[in-house]
């Protein structure tokens, strides 16, 4: 819509101001909240979701667990009540734990009353002149600020496969993202996943419980290894509070954002035998251990790498019974560079009798039915077809609410060549609009709800600024986001990640610009941020005050 259109379409609204509008309450969203109000700002945050919680609140499938090692690790860091008032269950909080803590960080904040749930943001415009963003919701109000955060997510765009016929479908039809609030019923039926990421891979042992027939449609088999899920000692949640400047400390050092020291040993330091021996334990005790507290060089080192990978490969032939279904799961790719996965007897469900494996690189879909998928070699009949096909990652949510920054110009038009920013903060040419976790910066390879804190502080910071300094609006200076995007890339090709197809460099959306969009700067990223704003915001302009723009043009 043109921004004439959308001013039009506003007059007929009920406007509101806000100092700051917040887009999400998820993790991210209700710290800004808390925080902005924390200074006296007015502010109110939006989610189009009917309770708090952002990707814990859509994403309900069963088996739904978190990855990060772990409870109660998981939270938010900038409060010790809060880890002290919270009992976490277990050490991979399944997804209603996750989100009775958000609820209950909610209430804890009292931040219900400035967050209006059940609520889209539909469109964004900057209003050059005024210097504010407007803003039109779903519920018919209008909006307008100086500040937009947009705490949408990294992955809340949920990716619809374009597989002919996908629309015929008249079973039930459910993607993972986008979990229905109800139980799903999967007794006596015939149930299909297709896609065996995190969260196929977390369903689909659940799911093969319940249902009369599983077929699961795989592209790229996993390297998974298992969750070791359990619940949380009580001396774990006593050692949590009790050592928690320490832990803090841990968590300001590691690379990751976690709160165990990680190691500084290369895999091909150690014999096979000792390889082996530490492998094996660590699969036994389960969680991303495996792949982050072993050696320090299996994502950066190919040969290192490939013991681990050979070691997971022997694990999976050994567990899978029927050889031939063993060797469609066996992985090739260089592990770990697509999103590593952790599960709970994934492997064990293609011993199951109700359980069968379609390889889509040897038998690809050719289209959906009514009542089916049809592959080359035949038709796959299903009453639920369960879509686990993940996100258009990162750039998505932004994308389709396509804001419109100076001149006019669309998120769309501005991202036509490249995702581009200035230190994953901020987009040239839109000033003012802050992302937490956006392209470009560590989101989701780092602790996110700590990476989320540390931006967030970062951006209130840069807001108290320009306020104190009359500033009216900051924005990239013409240039620093190549600069930044040169910077991504040479992190990455630093490392194994290049190597890989998968969602963080744009490969699993059809016409998404291959471009590897995190962040893998870590701690040393944190770190620029602070001297970037300690040195007075280097790589930003900054625009007077909309009063006197105004007074400047007679207006
Ligand atoms: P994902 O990792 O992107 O996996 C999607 C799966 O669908 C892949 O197996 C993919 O195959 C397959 N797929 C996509 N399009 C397809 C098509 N047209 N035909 C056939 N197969 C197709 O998505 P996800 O599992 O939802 O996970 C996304 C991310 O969310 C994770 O990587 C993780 O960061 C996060 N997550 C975290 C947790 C947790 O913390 N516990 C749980 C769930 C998700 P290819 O691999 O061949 O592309």
């Amino acid at each position: 819509m043109s921004t004439q259109k959308q001013a039009d379409n506003a007059r007929s609204r009920e406007t509101k101001t806000f100092d700051v509008v917040v887009v999400g309450a998820g993790f991210a969203g209700l710290y800004a909240l808390h925080r902005l109000r924390g200074l006296g700002l007015s502010v109110r945050a939006y989610d189009g979701a009917d309770g708090v919680g952002g990707t814990w609140w859509w994403n309900r499938y069963p088996g739904a667990r978190v990855d990060f090692p772990s409870a109660p690790f998981y939270g938010y860091t900038f409060s010790k009540e809060l880890l002290d008032e919270f009992d976490w269950e277990e050490r991979q909080p399944s997804q209603p734990e996750v989100l009775r803590y958000l609820n209950f960080v909610a209430d804890k904040l009292d931040l219900r009353s400035d967050i209006q749930l059940s609520t889209w943001i539909e469109e964004a415009w900057f209003d050059e002149q005024a210097e504010r963003w407007h803003v039109n919701t779903s519920t018919g109000e209008h909006l307008v600020t100086p500040f937009l955060l947009c705490a949408m997510g990294s992955l809340s765009d949920t990716n619809k496969p374009p597989i002919r016929g996908i629309d015929d479908f008249a079973g039930e039809l459910y993607h993972t993202g986008r979990w229905p609030q109800e139980d799903v019923d999967f007794a006596g039926k015939r149930v299909g996943v297709i896609g065996t990421g995190s969260s196929g891979i977390q369903s689909i042992p659940v799911i093969a419980k319940q249902c009369a027939h599983l077929t699961v449609f795989q592209r790229t088999p996993q390297y998974s290894i298992p969750a070791g899920n359990r619940p949380v000692r009580p001396e774990e949640l006593s050692d949590a509070r009790e050592n928690w400047e320490q832990y803090k400390a841990n968590m300001a050092v590691s690379s990751l954002g976690m709160p165990y020291p990680m190691s500084e040993r290369s895999a091909l330091e150690d014999t096979p035998e000792q390889r082996d021996a530490l492998y094996e334990r660590l699969w036994q005790e389960g969680g991303l251990h495996m792949l982050f507290n072993s050696y320090f060089d299996l994502l950066a080192n190919k040969e290192a790498n490939d013991t681990l990978a050979e070691f997971v490969r022997g694990k999976i032939r050994h567990i899978v019974k029927d050889p031939d279904t063993a060797e469609k799961l066996t992985p090739t790719y260089i592990l770990g560079t697509k999103r590593q996965v952790i599960d709970d007897g994934y492997f064990e469900t293609y011993n199951r009798d109700n359980v069968a494996l379609v390889d889509l690189k040897t038998d690809p879909i050719d289209h959906i039915t009514a009542n089916s998928i049809v592959t080359e070699s035949g038709e796959h009949p299903l009453d639920i077809l369960v879509l686990a096909t993940g996100f258009d990652a990162i750039t998505g949510t932004l994308m389709r609410l396509n804001p419109r920054g100076r001149g006019g110009v669309d998120l769309e038009e501005r991202w036509q060549e490249r995702f581009n920013s200035y230190l994953g903060m901020m987009i040239p040419g839109f000033p003012n609009l802050f992302m937490v976790h956006g392209v470009e910066s560590p989101s989701v390879l780092f602790n996110m709800p700590l990476g989320g804190e540390r931006e967030i502080d970062w951006i209130l910071e840069c807001i108290l600024h320009l306020r104190a300094a009359g500033i009216g609006t900051i924005e990239p200076a013409p240039g620093v986001d190549k600069a930044w995007s040169k910077n991504v890339d040479e992190a990455a090709s630093q490392t194994l990640f290049h190597g890989t197809d998968s969602w963080y460099s744009g490969a699993n959306i059809d016409g998404k610009h291959r471009q590897f969009i995190v962040h893998l700067g870590g701690q040393a990223y944190f770190q620029h941020l602070k001297d970037i704003a300690a040195g007075g915001y280097e790589g930003f302009v900054f625009g007077p005050a909309a009063s006197e723009v105004l007074e400047a043009s007679g207006g």
